[in-house]
């Protein structure tokens, strides 16, 4: 009796493996007919995606704030008020692209602190594409006239070149130039970072010019230009 059942549960096994062979073949067609199916919708797809979805997370940092002043200006202004007022611009600006999504490091006058690198802590967190940290310039000689940026890293020096080629001619000052620092937050920043030295604000004529909104609009608007064109690099790169 026990070998009838035995046998009996060998027969029913084999038929059960080879239906379930024959099944996975079946599914293993289906799969290939629905690959088939995933590309066309793929391609139906693209004109969707072009809508809105934002690509890329780009990271404002106003520099210094709160008890960190940051440079003292010429007639007494502090670095801090000016890195926050065009930071907000070039924010306002991104804001218009559906394709960018902008955070700031900061939206009022609050301290951030470096030793704890919340700055670039706050960029790594959110996965950003790319970080740009505004700050003026300051020096013991009122006489000297200028815009820099900054990278630390090879991968940042194509974001520091797109957006310098747009800021020198924009804030009209001495171009000083695309160089190399050793900063903490293009050094603690995982993504391309760049620090924008717009200009001297302890040379009281620049600082005038500075403060000004007019200044900081056509600052903004060439610190945006910089950054599309940066990002669009890298969109056809991908592609
Ligand atoms: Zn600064």
């Amino acid at each position: 009796m026990k070998k009838r059942i035995i046998i009996t549960l060998y027969i029913m096994l084999a038929a059960m493996l080879m239906m379930a062979c024959g099944s996975s073949k079946q599914a293993d067609t289906n799969n290939n007919g629905s690959d088939k199916n995933d590309i066309s919708q793929v391609e139906n797809k693209k004109p969707e995606q072009e809508k809105i979805e934002p690509k890329y997370k780009v990271v404002i940092d106003a520099g210094h704030g709160g008890e960190d002043g940051g440079s003292s200006g010429a007639s007494g202004s502090l670095e801090k008020d000016f890195t926050l007022s065009l930071s907000q611009k070039v924010e306002q600006l991104l804001d218009q692209d559906p394709e960018i999504q902008v955070f700031m490091t900061r939206e009022n006058d609050v301290f951030l602190s470096a030793e704890e690198k919340i700055r670039p802590q706050f960029a790594n967190d959110l996965g950003a594409d790319i970080f740009v940290s505004i700050h003026g310039n300051t020096f013991t000689d009122p006489s000297v006239s200028g815009t820099e940026s900054f990278y630390y890293y090879d991968e940042d020096k194509p974001l520091a070149d797109a957006i310098h080629k747009y800021l020198a001619p924009a804030t009209g000052f001495n171009d000083r130039g695309v160089k190399y620092n050793s900063l903490f937050v293009l050094r603690d920043t995982t993504m391309p970072a760049t620090l924008l030295e717009i200009g001297y604000l302890t040379n009281p004529e620049d600082e005038q010019k500075m403060l000004t909104d007019e200044f900081q609009q056509t600052v903004a608007e060439s610190i945006v230009k910089g950054i599309k064109e940066y990002l669009e690099v890298n969109l056809s790169k991908d592609e």
